[in-house]
């Protein structure tokens, strides 16, 4: 009997954890398993915020591919995914095609520039690996040119968005700048960390004790806010952001967008239904028009009853919908009629401000500062690491400076 093809797309969080948990619970005679990924590696996204400000290199921040996969059980490809045929159970690839029986979609996300002017060409996104690095190298080319030109516009780092990734990547900039001027002889007093928000305050949606937590935080550290201000324009050498009805501008050569993530447009573009840019997956989460396709991630969305509005994209509940979508696939190629329904069990939101300070909601409502939130936040990402390579892996990319 022909062996299914099972295809995943994608090794980030959703993608990589399906496909661990695939080669555990098939045989190598009961599937062939294919992975597809740009990268010979997967990267922690939640860290991007710490590779762009210089906080984590990037190598600490990505796995290679092969170190956690069985290359006897799972087939890596590394190639670009370019479009997605479900009538025909095709995947088109830069450099050929893959026909599949099963198919997961883990593409993960894109920036969402919202049409706002000027922001693809001269804003740098914190999306990945490379994204990240260039921010970092763009922030020392800046601090070490300002000894010829004595621009100022070098030294003013504008954050559009004050949401997660925002306020994250800011709280590792104010750890950051004072070692960059020390290492480029700059007086910390002629840096300005800026964060613009669109809502009245920073991290909507939070618990208010929290938001004043990271602000005072942050500012006590240097960082600026200027909220309830829409970011009109990105020049090459400012931005501009509208506040009260007022335009005003702020002279920069560094403008970070970090304030909106779509879906991978390559759904949308493959013809899939969506809702927001996502596919809304059945509770098997499998897409409604297809039996045979399953998404995850960032590509999928989930409405939350209570709230009525979808959960947000996070790297948690991509991890938590491996474990329902590896179970699913191995039911229908073992023949078993009967798929689970994917519930999701949130274990906490916890927020960085750099490496020694965080914030966050553990447990249901208990509401963690300090030391004790980035404690928590570096143990999740241990198991995670713990869970994805063992013992080995966590050693090698763990993080254990809890304490400084
Ligand atoms: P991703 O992890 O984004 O992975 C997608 C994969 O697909 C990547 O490997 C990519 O290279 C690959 N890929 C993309 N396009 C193609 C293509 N065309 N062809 C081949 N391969 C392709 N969530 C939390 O739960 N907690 C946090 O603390 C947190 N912090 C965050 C901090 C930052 C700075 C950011 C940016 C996000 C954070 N998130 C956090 C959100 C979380 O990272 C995402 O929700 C999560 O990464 C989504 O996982 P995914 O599996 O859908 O895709």
């Amino acid at each position: 009997m022909k062996k299914p093809n099972i295809v995943v797309l994608g090794a980030g969080y959703g993608g990589i954890m399906t496909t661990v948990k695939l080669q555990k619970s098939l045989g190598a005679n009961e599937a062939n398993i294919t992975l597809v990924n740009k990268n010979d590696y997967h990267y922690q996204t939640t860290w991007l915020h710490e590779v762009s400000a210089g906080t984590v290199h990037q190598d600490q921040a990505r796995i290679s591919i092969k170190d956690v996969i069985n290359e006897h059980k799972v087939n890596f490809v590394q190639d670009s995914v370019v479009e997605i045929k479900p009538q025909e159970n095709i995947v088109k690839l830069e450099n050929g095609e893959l026909e599949y029986d099963y198919l997961v979609i883990g593409l993960g996300f894109e920036s969402a520039t919202f049409g706002i002017p000027g922001l693809e060409e001269n804003a740098l996104m914190i999306n990945d690996i490379n994204s990240s690095r260039l921010i970092r190298e763009h922030l020392d080319f800046n601090f070490a040119e300002y000894h010829k030109d004595k621009n100022p516009a070098r030294l003013n780092i504008v954050v559009g968005g004050g949401g997660f990734t925002g306020i994250e990547f800011v709280g590792e900039l104010a750890n950051k700048v004072p070692e960059l001027c020390k290492e480029y002889d700059i007086d910390k007093s002629q840096v300005r960390i800026i964060n613009v928000e669109g809502a009245p305050t920073v991290l909507p949606g939070f618990d208010p004790e929290l938001v004043e937590y990271a602000m005072n935080s942050l500012e006590a550290r240097g960082v600026e806010f200027i909220t309830g201000a829409l970011l009109k324009e990105s020049k090459p050498d400012a931005v501009v952001y509208e506040k009260d009805g007022k335009l005003n501008e702020i002279p920069t050569l560094t403008t970070v967008w970090a304030a909106g993530v779509k879906a991978n447009s390559i759904v949308e573009k493959s013809g899939f239904e969506t809702n927001r840019g996502k596919i809304q997956v059945r509770p098997d989460m499998r897409s409604p028009e297809y039996d045979n396709v399953f998404v995850i991630g960032d590509c999928a969305l989930i409405m939350d009853e209570n709230s009525g509005r979808p959960f947000p994209p996070t790297a948690q509940i991509a991890i938590q919908q491996s474990a329902t979508v590896a179970h699913n696939v191995e039911s229908l190629v073992k023949g078993h009629k009967e798929l689970e329904g994917f519930e999701y069990k949130p274990l906490g939101t916890l927020a960085s401000l750099g490496h020694n300070d965080g914030m966050g909601v553990v447990f249901g409502d208990k509401k963690l500062f300090g030391w004790k939130a980035t404690f928590m936040k570096k143990m999740s990402d241990n198991r995670y690491l713990l869970k994805l390579g063992g013992i080995s892996l966590l050693l090698k990319k763990g993080k254990f400076n809890f304490f400084y």
